[in-house]
């Protein structure tokens, strides 16, 4: 590990949404910046003008912004090593394209896409199980290796069509380390000659993301594992550039896999199995099709930020829920796996049910007033916040507060016939009338006083409480479900209470 302050960047592609998979990496990369008092930076690398979406480079910002996740420095907070977005850093890369080709470490190929073609074919019929532009094909190319010095200057001056290709060293082990995969060694020999510079004078994402690493003091690169194959090529860069010294440690992180099956999680697995894979909700600038987000799904950020961080990492204890304070002080990469962690979207709830539980009832009243003014329904705040403290543990989201607490603010309007069928027997009206006057009378209107006198009325008729309570639930919620009933008889008052009696007995019976 470099001897100097800790400094990593998140690195992503405007090219779409972020999947959750880009949200974890960067959490990673922030907890391990804040744990050893380091810097968190936020670097967009668009130089591939083909991929470039609209809209995504601020849906990035908004994520980390809902997240709680601030960058130390970025394209907002600008920071010593800007500008931090790479297309308005056009003019630093090809002077390093150009030593690397000074020095015999890279080379300008002038093959036309139909020459590019051609050796594709001859390889493919060939059989040979080395394919692609490398040590063996580019000497049957035309580039500045094959073509005569003289050429090769008249050609530039001609401004004609290059790339600039790395020249791979035939036949070399390359070795490197990862942090979580330890060490590895890549065959030169197997490896091709990328472009790291395109016929529109830009870098390619390798040599701008070395050139930037490099550039911005980058001590730790931590990524998605999609980036390991690239590894050997970005640590030729480091050497042929002369950085080894500055070279950054590399982690490249466990994909996050289905939930079932093989393969990396994939929009259509949300789609399929109904959670979201964005952070936020996301409308194709060009198809017009929308996918939902955590946020807009009901999610905390807290609860998303602690289902992520347990994606791949593991404190080593049974600890599930942690505070970004906590996951700042439990993180390490030497607790990230190797293998792939599995997505479980029942799991990814229980990590908002943890939250919700816990959230101050007011806070979460507040939320549920605008379901219900959206409803048209009044309540007083007080009344909402009694409801919301007695139904949160039943619920994952604040959004299952209405399904779960209806009854509080309006009389059922169909039963559960399942209920119906079985506990809604031919003397359930009779006792529900002869209970009538207990309710009439009893004062004051209390939950335990109203336990008091029911329970005394059921044990004076000698009836078991199911016979009496199932039917009056029935007729005050609609179904079996639901908080004590004496607190909901409490909460919807005596007229209340017996108006959704006599409905019951009205119209219960009829739907039989
Ligand atoms: N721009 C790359 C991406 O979109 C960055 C990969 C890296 O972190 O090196 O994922």
């Amino acid at each position: 590990m470099p001897d100097r302050k800790v400094r990593v960047r998140f690195a992503p592609s405007p090219t779409g949404p972020l999947h959750i998979g880009g949200v974890r990496t960067a959490l990673y990369n922030y907890l391990f910046a804040k744990k050893h008092d380091g810097d968190f930076i936020l670097r967009i690398e668009d130089t591939d003008k083909n991929r470039y979406v609209p809209g995504a480079e601020s849906y990035i910002l908004e994520t980390f912004d809902w997240c709680g996740l601030p960058f130390d420095e970025g394209i907002i907070e600008g920071g010593e090593y800007g500008p931090y977005r790479q297309s308005e850093r056009k003019g630093v890369y090809e002077q390093y394209a150009v030593k690397l080709v000074e020095e015999g470490k890279a080379y300008y190929a002038f093959d036309t896409p139909e020459a590019l073609e051609e050796m594709r074919k001859q390889q493919e019929s060939s059989g040979s199980s080395l394919t692609g532009y490398n040590h063996q094909s580019r000497k049957e190319m035309r580039n500045s290796l094959t073509l005569p010095p003289e050429a090769v200057e008249q050609l530039l001056d001609e401004e004609a069509h290059y790339v600039i290709r790395i020249k791979i060293p035939e036949d070399e082990e390359i070795h490197v380390r990862d942090e979580i995969r330890q060490d590895l060694v890549f065959q030169s020999s197997t490896l091709d000659d990328k472009v790291i510079f395109k016929s529109d004078r830009l870098p390619t994402y390798h040599l701008a993301n070395v050139v930037d690493d490099y550039l911005m003091k980058i001590t730790h690169v931590i990524r998605g594992e999609e980036w390991l194959p690239s590894l050997p090529l970005h640590v030729l860069l480091y050497t042929f550039l002369g950085w080894e010294e500055d070279m950054p440690a590399f982690a490249h992180l466990p994909l996050i896999l289905k939930p079932t099956g093989k393969g990396k999680l994939s929009k259509r697995d949300g789609e399929k199995m109904g959670f979201p894979v964005f952070p936020l909700e996301w409308m194709d600038p060009e198809t017009g099709e929308v996918s939902s987000g955590y946020k807009q799904e009901g999610y905390f950020p807290e609860a998303f930020i602690n289902l992520l961080v347990m994606l791949g990492w593991n404190p080593g204890t049974a600890q599930e829920i942690f505070s970004l304070d906590e996951m700042v002080e439990a993180f390490s990469l030497d607790r990230v796996g190797r293998s792939g962690a599995r997505f479980d979207p029942d799991k990814a709830r229980w990590f908002n049910h943890q939250y919700l539980a816990k959230k101050d009832d007011q806070e979460l009243a507040n939320e549920y007033a605008r379901i219900l003014r959206d409803k048209k329904i009044e309540a007083e705040p007080s009344y909402i916040e009694k409801v919301v403290g007695l139904i949160k543990e039943r619920a994952d989201f604040v959004r299952d507060f209405w399904d779960q607490s209806f009854f509080f603010f309006q009389a059922p309007q169909e039963y559960d016939q399942k209920i119906v069928k079985k506990r809604w027997k031919q003397d359930s009206p009779e006792i529900l009338k002869d209970l009538f006057p207990i309710l009439e009378k009893t004062a004051p209107w209390e939950r335990d006083v109203l336990e008091k006198n029911v329970k005394a009325f059921i044990e004076y008729k000698e009836l078991g409480m199911g016979r009496v309570m199932i039917p009056v639930r029935l007729c005050l919620v609609g179904s079996g479900m639901g908080p004590d009933l004496f607190t909901i008889m409490e909460m919807i008052g005596r007229e209340g209470t017996l108006d959704r009696i006599k409905k019951g007995i009205h119209e219960i019976p009829g739907e039989n």
